[in-house]
């Protein structure tokens, strides 16, 4: 028997296998989908079996062995993986490697296996019971009355010489057993009536003959309700449910509220648990132990055989595209399962991506909306404050009205929270002499100073420096920090609010494991009164006491040049409203900027999606953008500028040359940031509309530079920025 497996070994961009003889005892245990270990030249490397056949024309060698029991990928994940690979024009290896959890990956030396304890247990229970009785050894008196009382116990609960001598005179008998290490009680909840708008809703979305369905409902409209009702029918009917969240809104809240009513049957998968944990949490869809998976983008390849729903909260995310290789989108993923299993994808979403909500506009997607908030909770009302007028009043961080309703909520007992998308304490150092600013010896991009730390830290390369004063270009001025991150606004807030308790939510307070749920903790149990954080805080959180949420500086996205910065800072801010006044508290929110007569953030103001959408479409058609064309984002790299421009001038040439009519394409430019790590990034846009002929360009180009050693060519199509 001869099989041909794709070894792990980077061939750039290509699907490449190789065929190896099977030796005779082997045989029997050959499955496609299973891993084998290979001999590569010197190495031992392990590989995929795609293929099993009957002749080669190779002189071949002879596998060494068989890794799994059982297939690790079925046939409908090792098709999935080549259509991902041949849309994103990657790697195949690295797409198959993306479906499974770390531990299972050969380039990560763990050693994860299941963890199994020993049971003890009677062997007779009149045997036993006749022994208690003429036994003087008050330790095996307690543990034969214990194992009369509970059948079996734990081994290590007692100690081994008494169980020693137990097993010896055969009395009790022992057995091993895989205990998974996230354990869960067999408990159901009643689910939540629906209210008349979450019925409607849930019929329309049963009834729809489409495959995809977009749910627009604003937020603390119950959209989470719906998604249990849904899934709980799919699960009644023997099939299997996936529910994709963003990474970070993976919190014990929403985790909590499904294992309430769905126990046992529910398998998590996100980064906050150990590869150990996440291995066992994985061995239970393998084996069919489980019917749902709740996880972060790469459950969408959660190994069932017969799914029934995959629901993805929050569609808009970004956290959905894989911002390495293999760079897929969850929710293509998603629709390409959902019709191999003829099965339904849900997209929902406050503020769906403008691509999704005109699909559903052209009648591609089902599109059912909710616009009540569930317990009958008003949206919160919001102010726009120019923040000009407050320099000029020598405010720059807070202006008047966001400090007086601070006090406001503070004496009321209310909670508050405050928004600013930039960590560590200042944006830049700047000298007061010569006006040199301090950047990353290796990126081009400024230094931000982190006062917790006391260093100057690069966002990119996480290069750092102890804090200096002095100017080290002209070394007479002092350096004077500008812009404010969450560790300015924490402090600025404990000096005029000395009695608040204070909590502050970024990458730098989150490192640790736990650390995000220990805030969210607080926060909830009223430990703390202000809530200051990063765009982490905006999505998904619901904590009823707040009634205060601040932006302190709506501009931070909207200033990005990216086609997409509206609609981030809409969503952004929407999101962020979201948060305030979900129960019966009347919330308000507080945004400020320096451009408020910005569509993006006068729409967000009036709750209206929908105008926004028909404003932002606009000047996506003119302008050539998504939904109207896809976009292919061609990055160059290289360590010489000159070298790396040269190659890039070239490559778009070549595309201008061998482009298709519906084609266009604009540069080589350099990158947002043009060096990081010292690697200088040139980019190159190509907008389209047909995929194949896409991929076949790109194809060509990528022949064309698998050679060059000087450069190297990174392609994602739909970029999710640019
Ligand atoms: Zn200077
Ligand atoms: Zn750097």
């Amino acid at each position: 028997m001869i099989i041909s497996v794709l070894v792990e070994i980077k061939f750039k961009q290509k699907e490449k296998t190789f065929d190896y003889i099977v030796p005779s005892v082997m045989i029997d245990k050959i499955e496609i989908g299973k891993r084998v270990l290979v001999p590569f030249g010197k190495q031992k490397l392990e590989g995929f079996i795609i293929e099993i056949k009957e002749k080669s024309d190779y002189e071949l060698r002879e596998i060494i062995s068989i890794i799994d029991e059982e297939p690790i990928l079925n046939k409908e994940l090792l098709n999935l993986g080549k259509m991902i690979a041949k849309e994103n024009l990657c790697n195949l290896i690295s797409v198959y490697q993306s479906m499974l959890p770390k531990a299972y990956k050969a380039s990560i030396k763990t050693n994860i296996k299941p963890k199994v304890v020993t049971f003890i247990s009677l062997t007779d229970k009149t045997l036993s019971k006749n022994y208690l009785s003429k036994t003087k050894s008050v330790k095996q008196k307690e543990l034969i009355t214990d194992l009369l009382n509970k059948n079996k116990e734990l081994k290590n609960k007692y100690e081994s010489y008494v169980v020693r001598s137990l097993l010896s005179k055969n009395i009790i008998k022992e057995e091993k057993e895989e205990v998974y290490r996230i354990y869960d009680k067999n408990e159901c909840e009643e689910l939540r009536k629906l209210n008349p708008y979450q019925t409607e809703a849930l019929n329309k979305i049963k009834n729809s003959e489409k495959d995809v369905i977009l749910l627009n409902g604003i937020t603390g409209s119950g959209k989470t309700e719906i998604y249990m009702h849904l899934i709980n029918e799919v699960i009644q009917n023997n099939k299997q449910a996936i529910l994709l969240v963003p990474e970070i809104s993976l919190t014990p809240q929403i985790i909590s509220r499904f294992k309430n009513h769905f126990s046992n049957k529910i398998a998590i998968l996100h980064s906050g648990l150990s590869n150990a944990e996440r291995y066992d949490e994985y061995r239970k869809i393998l084996k069919g132990e489980v019917s749902i998976v709740i996880g972060a983008r790469s459950a969408v390849f959660a190994p069932f055989k017969n799914i029934g729903i995959i629901i993805i909260d929050e569609e808009h995310s970004t956290t959905y595209k894989q911002d390495h290789n293999p760079k897929y989108n969850a929710i293509d993923v998603a629709i390409k399962r959902c019709k191999y299993h003829n099965a339904k994808v849900i997209l929902g979403s406050a503020t769906p991506s403008i691509e999704s909500y005109a699909r559903s506009k052209k009648g591609y997607y089902e599109l059912v909306e909710l616009g009540k908030r569930a317990n009958e909770a008003k949206l919160p009302k919001v102010k726009i404050i120019d923040m000009k007028e407050e320099i000029k009043c020598g405010n720059s961080i807070f202006s008047r009205e966001l400090l007086e309703n601070i006090n406001d909520r503070l004496e009321k007992k209310e909670q508050i929270m405050l928004l600013l998308n930039k960590r560590g304490y200042s944006s830049y150092l700047m000298c007061s002499n010569c006006g040199e600013v301090l950047k990353c010896p290796n990126c081009d991009i400024t230094l931000t100073y982190h006062k917790t730390s006391g260093m100057n830290r690069c966002h990119y390369c996480g290069y750092a420096q102890n804090k200096v004063d002095k100017c080290p270009f002209c070394k007479q001025g002092e350096l004077k920090s500008f812009g404010i991150g969450t560790e300015r606004v924490e402090e600025e807030i404990k000096k005029i609010f000395p009695n608040s308790r204070i909590l502050r939510m970024d990458i730098d307070t989150t490192s640790k494991k736990g650390s995000h749920e220990k805030i969210i903790n607080l926060f909830m149990s009223h430990k703390a009164d202000i809530l200051i954080g990063t765009q982490m805080i905006s999505k998904g959180l619901d904590f009823p006491l707040v009634t205060l949420v601040g932006v302190i500086n709506a501009d931070t996205i909207l200033n990005l040049p990216d086609f997409r910065s509206a609609e981030k800072t809409f969503q952004l801010i929407s999101q962020t409203s979201g948060r305030a006044g979900r129960s019966n508290l009347e919330g308000k929110v507080i945004i400020q900027t320096f451009n408020p007569d910005n569509y993006s953030i006068n729409y967000a103001k009036n709750h209206d999606y929908i105008g926004f959408y028909n404003e932002e479409i606009k000047i996506r058609k003119n302008l050539k953008y998504p939904p109207y064309f896809f976009i292919a984002l061609l990055k160059i790299s290289g360590k010489e500028f000159n070298i790396s421009l040269n190659e890039s001038k070239k490559i778009s040439d070549y595309a201008k040359k061998n482009k298709s009519e519906d084609m266009i394409v604009l540069g080589p430019s350099v990158s947002n940031v043009s060096r990081i790590n010292n690697i200088y990034y040139f980019q190159i846009i190509i907008k389209f509309r047909n995929k194949e002929k896409i991929q076949e360009l790109l194809n060509n180009l990528i022949i064309i530079t698998e050679n060059n050693s000087k450069i190297n060519l990174d392609i994602d199509i739909n970029p999710i920025s640019l």
